[in-house]
């Protein structure tokens, strides 16, 4: 038996930043009510669970808007020139999240024709929507063209397709130029290097060759520069070399004549998922980038640039929860204790994909000390398909309301049907209320798009 207390007191306890939601495991406004139970957003995630079922997504709207808000606050006050935070919709689109974070004056980065939809519909103001993509299809960039979002572009083969479409359609595209900065991070620690295999945007060395022929281009409007370096990063001084890297290409840019106005950062601050994890603030993070630009701007006597930065991850993740119910158990004597869960790796894919940690506690009993060592299974025909690896928890019995945190981001978004499982649905919460965001799917919903040829029909 584990007799300390259970971890789980942490995320609703212990060293909550209002300011900063990266830096906490739970969302701002979980609470223990007089009951024992926990609640986010004024709502007992017990009546949650009874109303809309298992699993559930909850996102909470307070911390999704702190996030916002901690982002444009922190480039007003620590940038000079005009900024702009784009949200990156990957980490979960949904119209919902699209009217959330329009609503509180963020643009948007969307990386299909799917993703710029979802955005267009949830009111998202075009001409703050950025393309993204090695691969856009020329139906995708048409789209973007059309409704004159930002393209960024990424290769050459794209650069031909873009100067088809728009001397075919009389249209201009406003571009960002992406490019592989050098600078490659893991989660604690990074490499810098001339050249980066990777998949996305030009190498350096062609930018020259890429900005002199855009140069000749009158379809052209180079409008600045794109560069991300990865995702759940915990360190700031990556993000201090990109600036300088940038400001180079920047430089070059505005030497062959482009406006070159808007220099995108990308995204990648990290966030708490267990305890141990020890992100950078937002503020932190944004004045590192905007000091760092500034810095390398005014040694190379270039005009301040709009400043763009792409957050995913750090806007979304700590906002969000995963409800399951506990199912069945299966005890293996000295060796393991497996609790089931009806949801895992198709709600949640990070920890089979990526090997992700994660942080629970009952719903019920949250502040219950810990009993047993326990791993959470989901219910998928996959032996590695666990959400949660010898996490303490209270004696564990079938039918508690198992609480993971921090799914907000990269949860929804990559799920799928596995299994032929359908997709839970989404609530955002807020004041006691709870809307839904997304249906649940049905298993009837995953037949939709069958169809039986004749051949193979069953005789009746
Ligand atoms: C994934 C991605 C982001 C967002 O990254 P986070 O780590 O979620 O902040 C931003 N920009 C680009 C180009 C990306 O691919």
């Amino acid at each position: 038996m584990v007799s300390s207390a259970s971890p789980s007191l942490e995320p609703f306890e212990a060293g909550h930043d209002t300011s900063s939601p990266n830096r906490n495991l739970a969302p701002l406004t979980a609470a223990v009510g007089p009951d024992g139970q926990l609640s986010v957003g004024g709502c007992r995630l017990h009546d949650l669970a009874e109303r809309f079922g298992t699993p559930l997504y909850v996102l909470d709207e307070q911390t999704l808007r702190t996030s916002c808000r901690a982002y444009r606050a922190a480039l007003a006050s620590h940038y000079p020139g005009d900024s702009l935070a784009l949200f990156a919709s990957k980490a979960h689109s949904s119209l919902a999240m699209t009217a959330l974070v329009a609503s509180e004056g963020l643009g948007l980065d969307a990386v299909s024709a799917g993703e710029l939809h979802t955005a267009c519909d949830g009111g998202m103001d075009p001409s703050r929507i950025v393309l993204h993509g090695n691969n856009k299809s020329p139906e995708e960039l048409l789209l973007a063209l059309q409704c004159h979002a930002t393209v960024i572009l990424d290769n050459w083969f794209e650069l031909g397709l873009l100067e088809e479409l728009c001397n075919g359609h009389g249209l201009r595209a406003r571009l960002l130029v992406r490019f592989t900065p050098g600078i490659e991070c893991h989660t604690h620690h990074y490499i810098r290097t001339g050249h980066l295999d990777s998949k996305f945007g030009f190498d350096p060395d062609q930018l020259q060759e890429l900005l002199s022929h855009l140069a000749g281009c009158n379809w052209a409007d180079v409008a600045g520069l794109h560069a991300h370096i990865g995702s759940q990063i915990f360190e700031l001084e990556p993000h201090r070399d990109l600036a300088s890297v940038m400001a180079d290409a920047l430089a070059l840019a505005r030497r062959l004549g482009h406006s070159a106005t808007d220099l995108n950062v990308g995204g990648g601050l990290g966030v708490r998922y267990v305890a141990s994890d020890d992100p950078p603030g937002i503020d932190q993070w944004v004045r590192t980038v905007a000091q760092a630009v500034q810095e390398a701007c005014e040694k190379r006597g270039l005009a301040l640039p709009r400043l763009l930065c792409e957050p995913g991850r750090s806007l979304v993740a700590t906002a969000g929860v995963t409800l399951y119910r506990v199912g069945s158990r299966k005890d293996i004597p000295s060796l393991r204790t497996y609790i089931a869960v009806d949801g895992g790796m198709s709600d949640n894919p990070r920890p089979i994909t990526y090997q992700s940690l994660y942080t629970a506690c009952l719903a019920g009993r949250p502040r219950a000390a810990a009993e047993e060592t326990v791993t959470v299974a989901g219910k998928h025909c996959e032996s590695g398909d666990v959400l949660l690896r010898d996490i303490a928890l209270p004696s564990v019995r079938s039918g508690d309301l198992l609480v993971v945190f921090a799914t907000g981001a990269y949860n929804d978004s990559m799920s799928s049907n596995y299994n032929r499982i359908p997709r839970p649905a989404a609530v955002i919460v807020g004041n006691g209320k709870a809307d839904l965001v997304r249906e649940r799917e049905t298993s009837r919903d995953l037949l939709r798009f069958d169809r039986l040829p004749q051949h193979l029909q069953p005789v009746s």
